[in-house]
């Protein structure tokens, strides 16, 4: 059984950038129920000062 994920990946600060290649990401979360990435350091820690707001 192939488990191909077709769901897309997006920031979570700005979610119309699209992250191309997750695994390569560098900047990224663990939360509880799922990981949160970030195109950039910036908006990472934008994430950390006001999670509430991109929940
Ligand atoms: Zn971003």
């Amino acid at each position: 059984m192939k488990k191909i994920s077709k769901k897309k990946t997006y920031c979570t600060v700005c979610p119309k950038w699209e992250i191309k290649i997750p695994e390569r990401c560098s900047n990224t979360l663990k939360a509880k129920s799922k990981t949160h990435y970030f195109c950039t350091k910036r908006c990472k820690e934008r994430y950390l000062k006001a999670p509430e707001k991109f929940a």
